[in-house]
């Protein structure tokens, strides 16, 4: 069994970190919120006194953290206290451009990295089912694999340095656009006189067909499980939502690609998380345009 470092103890870190513990590793854990290194410590983890100390004797470094700039900042701080040979691992959603520079800082110092971001949410989490989107070498994917297993279920490796985090941002400018589609249709059923079960029924089994309607349908009734069903909590946040589409923008930008699409959803989310929606589930969205309909 390995000693692991988690820096990052949040919604996500918290019970990753957790899920490393019961697998069996020594994992010393931080987070910049005593309350969550408060909880983290119930749940198995060994609280170090800082980031720095948390890596010292870590054969594996794990982030989970908000954004590129934290990323960048951690790993600048760890990469100098780490022993010769540990495995760098960045589980946060963030920009290509960072998780590049991350894992140039990683080489710098002659250890292996993998940005490796997640699917599946707060749920996904907890249950150890998330699904990990790897960039980095085919020998640190090898190295990192076993340790993403024991937070996860489906682990796919997209390619080279940043190719999780380009994978992420390209499902997730699908889903942000899907939701929309979905929530429109909808509204304009509703507009029709035609019941919400009705069109389920048809688009579900018909060429409509896609994971926003069938697994997360963003009206009540349908799919029993779907967070519409509970008053859009809890759930995948708006604020996450918008996050993701902005660094699909960015991407496209520093590309050069053409996203029309992801450009007016990342306008749409912008809209709704600026009427004070960030911590309402993304399938709420349909609120907004139900709303734009009536007037
Ligand atoms: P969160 O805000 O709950 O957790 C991030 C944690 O990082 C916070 O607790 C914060 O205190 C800590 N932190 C920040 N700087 C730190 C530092 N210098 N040292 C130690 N700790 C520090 O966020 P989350 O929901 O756990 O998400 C984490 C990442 O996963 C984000 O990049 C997010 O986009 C991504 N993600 C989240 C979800 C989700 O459903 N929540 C799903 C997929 C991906």
């Amino acid at each position: 069994m390995a000693t692991i470092a988690f820096i990052g103890l949040g919604n996500m870190g918290g019970p990753m970190a957790a899920n490393l513990a019961k697998a069996g590793h020594k994992v010393n854990g931080f987070d910049l919120v005593p309350a969550l290194r408060g909880a983290a410590k119930a749940d198995g983890v060994t609280i170090a006194d800082g980031a720095r100390a948390a890596v010292t004797n870590a054969d594996v470094i794990i982030t989970m953290l908000p954004a590129g700039r934290h990323v960048v900042s951690v790993w600048t701080d760890v990469i100098p206290c780490a022993v010769r040979g540990a495995l760098m691992i960045d589980c946060s959603t963030i920009d290509v451009e960072s998780a590049r520079r991350a894992h140039m800082l990683a080489a710098r110092a002659v250890l292996l990295s993998v940005d490796a971001p997640v699917s599946g949410g707060v749920g996904g989490a907890r249950g150890a089912t998330l699904t990990f989107m790897a960039g980095g070498e085919a020998e640190a994917f090898v190295a990192a694999k076993p340790f993403l297993e024991a937070m996860g279920k489906k682990i796919v490796h997209c390619g080279g340095d940043g190719a999780g985090q380009a994978a992420k941002i390209c499902n997730n400018m699908i889903l942000g656009i899907s939701m929309i589609a979905v929530g429109e249709a909808f509204v304009l059923a509703e507009k029709l006189g035609l019941s919400h079960q009705a069109l389920f029924d048809v688009a579900s089994t018909a060429s409509g067909q896609c994971w926003s309607l069938t697994s997360y349908c963003p009206v009540p009734g349908p799919v029993p499980a779907s967070p519409a069903n509970n008053d859009y909590k809890p759930g995948f946040a708006s604020a996450l939502m918008l996050k993701d589409l902005t660094l699909a923008q960015e991407a496209a930008k520093s590309t050069g690609a053409a996203t029309p699409l992801g450009q007016h959803a990342q306008d749409i989310y912008k809209a709704f998380d600026a009427a004070g929606n960030g911590g309402v589930d993304f399938s709420g969205v349909i609120r907004h345009i139900r709303a734009l309909a009536d007037n």
